[in-house]
């Protein structure tokens, strides 16, 4: 079930509920002072933004082979 948002149209406080897919708010009542219909509120659903991709690592891993120098 999706988490919508309500706002009390009494006190004005908002509060999320889980409801089915739809409701708008008119079978609901506040949380806070029980008065009905509260208002749906449209913002919570659409901001699962995009989950931001770690950089890649840079390589680091320098060879360490240091060619042997010349004794002559
Ligand atoms: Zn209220």
């Amino acid at each position: 079930m999706p988490l919508y948002e309500f706002q009390c149209e009494e006190c004005q406080k908002i509060f999320t509920r889980l409801s089915p897919m739809g409701e708008d708010g008119t079978n609901l009542e506040c949380v806070y002072c029980a008065a009905k219909p509260v208002k749906k509120i449209f913002s919570t659903f659409a901001t699962a933004g995009q989950a931001v991709k770690s950089a890649p690592l840079t390589a680091t891993s320098s060879s360490n082979c240091a060619p042997g120098s010349p004794f002559r």
